[in-house]
Parts: C-alpha cells; sequence; structure tokens
C-alpha cells in the first residue's frame, strides 16, 4: 500500500507538474502590474486611479468627441534571435489591418455575434498606421528589427523582468518616445519549448491626482506579443490567434478582463467596471457558446465569450461593448493623447435640393426638373465642353419642369450647370447623341 500511495504521490507530482508547466498564460497584464508596483510603489494606486478617472470622463464627453475617429501611430520592435523570430512584413501587415478592423467593428467575423449582445457591440472609432517619422524626424517604415542575443524572452514560472529586456537597448529594441508612439514589441516568449506566454500590456498610467511623474517618462509603455500570434494567417499561430493583440491594445487603452480578475470563488462578486459586459465567473477556454457562470437578475445573460477581452479562443472573439469603447476612448484623451490624430466626422450629405437632368444621354432635347424652386430667383442653364467653354447659356423659367430645345448640334460629352442667381447649384456631365 505504501507503495502505491508513493507512486500515486509521485505520479501526481510527476504529471501535475508537467501539465502545469505546459499552459500557455494568454495574457500576463495584471502580473505585470504587480510587477510595476514592487518597481515603483504606488503604480497599482495610479493605475486604478487613471481607471476610474477614464470612467467618470466618459460621461462628460461632449457628442463631438464621441465621434472623433483617433488614428495611433504605431511602431513595431521586431525583435529575433533567428530567422523565424524575425517575421515578415506580410504578418505585421495583416496584423495592422486586422487591428484596424477590430478596432472599427469592420471584422467579418462580427455577423457572429450574439443577436442578443448587438445592441451594446460598439464600433471604438480608433485606427492605426504605421509611423511614417521617427523619433528624429527621420522617415521609417514604422517597423524596427533588432537581433539579439536572447533566444528567448520567455521564462516560465513567468518573470517578467525577463521579458521586459526585450524593451532595453542591450538585449532588445529601445522604446520610442511613449508619449507619441504605441510600441508593440514582438518576440519569443516561450519558455522550456513550450509557448509559456502570449502577451502583456502598459496599462495607462499618469491619473488626475498623481503627483510623481515617473511613469510619464517611463521606457517600458506599450506592448508585449509573443511571435506566433502575429498575423492573420501566421502559420505558428496558437488558439487564440492574431486576436491576442486586440487584447493587448484594450488593456493598452484601460480595459480589465471582463470576467473582472477574481479568483474562481469570489468570481461572480468582482466586477470589470463595464455594466455592459455580464459579469461571469472567471477566464473562458475554447468557445464555449452555452457558458452562464454567473446569474445576474434581471436580465440574466450567458458570459460574452464574444469578447476581446476574455480568454476564448481568438476565433469566437469579435466585439468590444460600447462602454468598453467609452473608456479607451476616455483613457485616449485624458492619457495618451499624444500618441493619436484626430478627425472629426463629416458632416452629413444633404440630399440634393436641385435634381435631374434628363434623358441622359440627351436626344435632342433636355428635361430639366428643379426641386425645392425658389419662385422669386432667377435660373440660368449654362452648358460647357471639356475645355470649360460655353456652347450654350439661357435663363430658364420659373417652373419646376421644362425643357430645354435647340441642343441638335451638340454631340459628345458637356457639362451642364444650373445657376441660382448666378450661383452654381448643380453640375453633371451630360452626352448628347453622337
Ligand atoms: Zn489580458
Amino acid at each position: 500500500m505504501i507503495n502505491k500511495a508513493f507512486l500515486f504521490v509521485l505520479f501526481v507530482l510527476i504529471f501535475g507538474s508537467l501539465s502545469a508547466q505546459n499552459q500557455t498564460i494568454p495574457c500576463a497584464t495584471n502580473d505585470y502590474i504587480k510587477l510595476l508596483n514592487q518597481q515603483n510603489s504606488g503604480a497599482l494606486k495610479n493605475i486604478e486611479d487613471a481607471f476610474f478617472d477614464a470612467k467618470r470622463y466618459s460621461s462628460l464627453k461632449s457628442k463631438k468627441e464621441k465621434d472623433t475617429i483617433y488614428t495611433i501611430q504605431v511602431v513595431f520592435h521586431v525583435v529575433y534571435n533567428n530567422t523565424v523570430q524575425n517575421l515578415d512584413d506580410k504578418y505585421i501587415l495583416s496584423q495592422l489591418e486586422e487591428l484596424n478592423a477590430c478596432f472599427r467593428r469592420k471584422n467579418a467575423d462580427t455577423i457572429d455575434t450574439r443577436e442578443i449582445f448587438l445592441p451594446v457591440a460598439a464600433d471604438a472609432g480608433i485606427e492605426f498606421e504605421l509611423a511614417k517619422l521617427d523619433p528624429f524626424g527621420n522617415p521609417t517604415s514604422g517597423i524596427v528589427r533588432k537581433s539579439s542575443s536572447l533566444p528567448t524572452f520567455g521564462q516560465f514560472p513567468i518573470n517578467l523582468s525577463n521579458a521586459d529586456r526585450v524593451k532595453e537597448e542591450l538585449y532588445g529594441s529601445r522604446v520610442w518616445d511613449p508619449d507619441k508612439y504605441l510600441n508593440i514589441w514582438i518576440c519569443d516568449l516561450s519558455a522550456n519549448g513550450f509557448d509559456a506566454l502570449l502577451g502583456y500590456a502598459y496599462p495607462p498610467t499618469n491619473a488626475e491626482n498623481w503627483n510623481s511623474n515617473s511613469f510619464s517618462t517611463s521606457n517600458k509603455q506599450g506592448v508585449v506579443v509573443h511571435y506566433k500570434v502575429v498575423g492573420q494567417d501566421n502559420p505558428q499561430s496558437l488558439s487564440t490567434g492574431s486576436k491576442t493583440l486586440i487584447h493587448e491594445v484594450g488593456h493598452y487603452l484601460g480595459l480589465r478582463h471582463i470576467w473582472g480578475d477574481g479568483s474562481r470563488n469570489q468570481g461572480c462578486n468582482v466586477d470589470d467596471f463595464m455594466d455592459d459586459t455580464p459579469n461571469s465567473r472567471a477566464a473562458t477556454n475554447g468557445c464555449n457558446i452555452g457558458q452562464n457562470s454567473c446569474i445576474n437578475n434581471p436580465g440574466d445573460l450567458p458570459d460574452m465569450i464574444e469578447n476581446y477581452m476574455d480568454y476564448s479562443d481568438g476565433v469566437c472573439q469579435n466585439m468590444f461593448t460600447e462602454q468598453q469603447v467609452e473608456q479607451m476612448r476616455s483613457n485616449l484623451t485624458l492619457f495618451r493623447s499624444g500618441i493619436a490624430t484626430v478627425r472629426y466626422p463629416d458632416p452629413p450629405v444633404e440630399p440634393a435640393k436641385y435634381t435631374l437632368i434628363y434623358p441622359n444621354p440627351v436626344v435632342e432635347d433636355l428635361t430639366l426638373t428643379l426641386s425645392e424652386l425658389d419662385e422669386e430667383a432667377n435660373y440660368q442653364i449654362e452648358i460647357t465642353n471639356l475645355l470649360g467653354q460655353t456652347v450654350f447659356k439661357s435663363n430658364l423659367e420659373p417652373l419646376s419642369t421644362q425643357i430645354i430645345s435647340g441642343l441638335g448640334a451638340l454631340k459628345g460629352m458637356y457639362i451642364c450647370k444650373v445657376l441660382k442667381q448666378g450661383k452654381e447649384i448643380l453640375s453633371e456631365k451630360i452626352v448628347f447623341k453622337l
């Protein structure tokens, strides 16, 4: 019996530890916050304060601010020890494309968002482009490549001080001004021959009530991702695949995991402070669509495994929620404004008030219809050739529909303009019968 019990314990020790060693950690952002707090006392409080500052700010934004499109300048640092790690540009470009699609809710798999979550699924209005100028003002492709003496930046158990060496000149690639660029480091995060870690991010800091400026000059801000999860068509891709970067940029812009990072025992009582992500007990693995780990009354909803801030497989992640979007945009405005340019949306196109010249091509006579005719105004028709020379000009009758004749000599393409009080209100190409 003793021998059997001993063997059993030995079995558990060996295989238990083996399976623990082979557990890929999708994201170590929370461990990273703990490390930052060890390195800079108060970092945790600073990050939490920043989170709630951004949350408060979300409710104060103007309509114009809500409609703004932000474009973030990105630099990728590819740090490699061999040619496999030195990812080809095509993977980086396809990853950038996916990042853009996911943050604008334009990715093809948004059709997989379940109907119950469609009312809160949102376009973040955030876009990403490769930096065109480096910190010295020189032209750049936005992709920096550095060879490293380190075969991997991963370690098991996870050691993020080791991983962070990817941001040091000696082993990796030095940060570009984090107040102007989103820095994304791509490197090997495997350890002991397995994919130990897929990524981690530096969350927003410098909350309003923070007195120290130790974070504003931080040389660590940005995102680190395992080279195997970069690119939509990366042949080495793992189950979370190229959605890892979407998740990490979500953290970088101030989002938490949707289950709130509680332990399994306290899970349903720990929130991510987003009202439109249903509470869930713990991270999701795989794509379990029926999972409902916490009952919320009223209006209980299943776990939102579609959310980028879960650990579900990449193929079932396809949405941010409205509140997550507001939180990211607030963080961008408050703490990372230097990395983005803003673009206000085009004003809505007013429906044309003066329309329709027909038939087009014209046979001989032209029928002109003016809707919303102002009877007090003077209208003219002017036809020019493609050199801009006037070939026909006449006053129009104050009628909404009229026939213009006497154009039989015209053949080929012209521009027909309608003027109201001498001001052009309509300009269309017309073709006279050849
Ligand atoms: Zn995460």
